[in-house]
């Protein structure tokens, strides 16, 4: 059962394609990201708009899988000047 008809055929978008040394998406466990904050478009690896360093093919932004690593180091810059 899925929420938005289609969306796995755009997320494995893999068929036929070289995984070029990167990740099957099946093998990472690639799905549909249930916090937007642990998504695709929140994670270092995400390439805008659709690719992933670690993962092949096309992947969601609002996809997520296992090798999410959160890209939040810079949050803030001008924090650092309230000093
Ligand atoms: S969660 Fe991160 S590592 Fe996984 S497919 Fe998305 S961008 Fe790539």
């Amino acid at each position: 059962m899925s929420m938005m008809p289609g969306w796995e055929q755009q997320a494995y978008s893999t068929m036929g394609q070289e995984l070029d040394g990167r990740a099957d998406p099946a093998e990472v466990n690639y799905r549909e990201a249930e916090d937007p904050e642990m998504a695709c478009a929140e994670c270092l690896n995400f390439l805008p708009p659709d690719q992933c360093g670690v993962v092949a093919g096309k992947v969601n932004p609002a996809g997520v899988c296992d090798a999410f690593t959160p890209a939040e180091e810079s949050e803030s810059p001008m924090e650092d000047m309230n000093e």
